[in-house]
């Protein structure tokens, strides 16, 4: 089994697009979306949800009002600001959101009034798809520990890939190079890096390939909408050369791809465009440089 990862230096570049376009071309490997902090892979593959699991991360501190005695001890020592002071007639009370789960409170509290349940902090998801089984997740709003949720998801999606005997995993990663993406690509057999003919798309894409050259994964670069700036994506790519990755090609501007967005579908769906040739050139050519069987029908 296989499992490549698609990831970003930063939103925005056509990831999840590409993400979806390569879902189609293979058919049926095993798809998970990694970016939980704004996941959006369900608006163009339309999951039908199967099951559906609390994601639990931590916990949270919870006053009991009965048998607290008002001595504000906990008030005192939580470095959060996360416990109220009474009101006329109250109890000290817990703001839910500035709780970090520390525990210090419920440790000191003479009285044994606080509680301190485990902390749901989203949903994830196994879904069927027109393409495949995904795993996907929600983080509920506020809630941190994405790096957790991208970890659970992966695993997640290796264990239905094995139930299912599916050959490759296929991830939508998160943008950026912070915990998320460093969770989402460690073990990674490749991971595919989507970038753009700017600055900041160079500046960004060389940050993520010191990020994989660190953790020893072979990287394959992909410049989409090279023509807006066709020096700089040469610059791009001497740049990419020089950091240890491969240029795996590029994707010509194409306003097709929005209107397959608009519609829901993937480019290979919606259009024999352009950048639906030129992803089909890519799929092929990252196919056969990881030797993952490509599907017969495309
Ligand atoms: S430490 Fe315990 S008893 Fe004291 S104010 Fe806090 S919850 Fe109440
Ligand atoms: S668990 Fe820690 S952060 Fe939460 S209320 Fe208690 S002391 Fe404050």
């Amino acid at each position: 089994m296989k499992e490549i990862v698609i990831i970003s230096g930063k939103g925005g570049t056509g990831k999840t697009s590409v993400t979806a376009a390569f879902a189609a071309l293979c058919n049926h490997a095993m798809l998970a979306d990694c970016d939980v902090d704004a996941a959006d892979l369900h608006l163009l593959l339309d999951p039908e949800i199967q099951q559906s699991h609390p994601f639990i991360s931590g916990h949270i501190a919870k006053i009991d009002g009965q048998r607290c005695i008002n001595c504000g001890k906990c008030f005192s020592l939580c470095r959060f600001d996360a416990i109220n002071p009474p009101q006329t007639n109250d109890k000290y009370t817990v703001t839910p959101s500035s709780c970090e789960g520390c525990g210090v409170c419920v440790h000191f509290c003479p009285e044994q009034a606080i509680e301190f349940p485990e902390r749901r902090c989203g949903e994830w998801y196994h879904s069927e798809t027109r393409f495949g089984p995904m795993i996907h997740a929600r983080l509920d709003i506020g809630a941190e520990n994405s790096g957790k949720l991208v970890s659970l998801v992966r695993q997640q999606a290796h264990k239905l890939a094995e139930d299912k005997q599916c050959q490759l995993i296929l991830v939508d990663g998160p943008p950026g190079i912070g915990c998320p993406v460093i969770a989402a690509t460690t073990g990674a057999d490749a991971v595919f890096v989507i970038t753009e003919p700017t600055y900041s798309g160079k500046h960004d894409l060389l940050r993520v390939l010191e990020l994989t050259k660190h953790f020893s994964i072979p990287a394959y670069v992909c410049i989409n909408k090279w023509d807006i700036n066709p020096s700089m994506a040469q610059e791009i790519q001497i740049s990419a050369a020089k950091n240890g990755a491969t240029l795996i090609g590029t994707i010509p501007y194409d306003s097709k791809i929005t209107s397959a967005q608009i519609a829901a579908k993937t480019i290979i769906e919606y259009d024999d465009s352009i950048s639906a040739l030129a992803i089909k050139e890519i799929w092929h050519n990252f196919a056969k440089a990881l030797n993952i069987e490509q599907n017969q029908g495309n």
